[in-house]
């Protein structure tokens, strides 16, 4: 009997789930300790200026803290933030210029750590914009206030500073990439994972809701794959699922997304089409599939079942009318295409 492809799904969104909440405590905790630590930080400078009568400078170090204060907030409740971090970013420069400039030269030691936060607060070219700035304020300051031997120490070890954390930071950014893309898809197919099909699915249906845009999803099946796998091995089984998923992505437009949502099981969800152009598509790819010859003596064929999505459906049930067309199809005799009739 084959197995309920809604059972996978659901059980696939709670594994979601689980991976969702791990990952927020990971990455939010050490932002807020370090945002903590730089506020208390801040605002006990912005007393102590205060105190020593440096009232813009205090008054901008107090304003900086509270801005700060205002975006941590709103991303404690996941919100998006209400001021903008170049604006903040800004503020912590301005501030920095001011230190340096009224109070004392050897505030420069600041810009060490700022560059270093500003990698983390904004992106890589926005950063780079910042550091310029930066360097030209040290710089100015430096070789206006000390000797030139030190003014320049000092510019050479804060651009270098910027630059090995510039590149930390790039390969970071690309390694957090690649483990999303390795996260997100099947090793062996490159076809989209189970875990990835909710969210889609859904949005698919809220642009049904409020645009009436069309989207169809493809349940499509390899036909006696079990006895592929008996027969020729399941090695070969593996190279037979490659070669369909190759197949699907060769014919597929850019837009249209493959997920792998069981063995030997796949949905195609296609944006902003007909259900017409939809049995086209499923058309051509049995077509292609069944005419490839995949195995020399046997021939290998795909079942497909096609629903489209309505106004009111809930994902499960469009899974659910999709899964009940390829019972069908495969009830009909396998290597066909069968769809889900849209009751009047
Ligand atoms: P039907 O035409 O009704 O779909 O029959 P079937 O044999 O394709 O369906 P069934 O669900 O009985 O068998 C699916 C088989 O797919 C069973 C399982 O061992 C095999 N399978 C699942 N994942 C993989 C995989 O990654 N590689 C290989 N080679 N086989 C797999
Ligand atoms: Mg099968
Ligand atoms: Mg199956």
């Amino acid at each position: 009997m084959r197995m309920g492809i809604l059972e996978k799904f659901q059980q696939t969104i709670c594994e979601h789930e689980a991976e969702v909440a791990v990952l927020f405590t990971g990455s939010k905790t050490p932002l807020y300790i370090i945002l903590g630590l730089a506020c208390s930080l801040l605002l006990s400078l912005a007393v102590k200026n205060f105190l020593f009568d440096h009232y813009l400078l205090a008054s901008l170090l107090g304003l900086f803290t509270l801005l700060v204060l205002i975006d941590v907030i709103a991303l404690h409740k996941g919100k998006t933030i209400p001021i903008h971090t170049n604006i903040v970013v800004t503020l912590l420069l301005i501030c920095l210029g001011l230190t340096i400039h009224q109070v004392d030269i050897s505030a420069i030691f600041w810009a060490f750590p700022i560059a270093i936060a500003i990698l983390y607060i904004v992106p890589l070219k926005t950063a780079m914009f910042f550091f310029s700035l930066m360097l030209a304020l040290v710089g100015v300051e430096t070789f206006t206030q000390v000797d030139s031997s030190t003014a320049l120490r000092t510019c050479v070890a804060l651009s270098l500073t910027m630059f090995i954390s510039s590149l930390i930071a790039q390969h970071m950014r690309r390694l957090q990439r690649s483990l999303k893309e390795e996260s997100i898809r099947d090793p062996m197919t490159n076809a989209l994972n189970r875990r990835q099909l909710s969210s889609h699915l859904s949005n698919c249906l809220a642009r049904k809701q409020r645009h009436g845009i069309d989207s169809v999803i493809l349940l499509l099946d390899i036909d006696h794959f079990k006895q592929i796998n008996d027969t020729y091995g399941h090695a070969m089984g593996d190279r037979v699922l490659k070669r369909v998923t190759q197949t699907i992505f060769n014919q597929i437009r850019e837009t249209d997304l493959l997920f792998r949502v069981g063995g030997e099981e796949f949905i195609l969800l296609m944006h902003d089409i007909d259900l017409l152009s939809a049995r086209r598509v499923a058309e051509k790819l049995r077509l292609s599939i069944s005419e490839q010859a995949i195995l020399d003596h046997y021939p290998v064929t795909v079942s497909i079942g096609i629903s489209m999505a309505l106004p009111h459906i809930k994902e499960d049930d469009w899974i659910r009318q999709a899964d009940s067309a390829l019972y069908n199809a495969k009830d009909g005799g396998r290597n066909r295409v069968s769809y889900h009739e849209v009751s009047a």
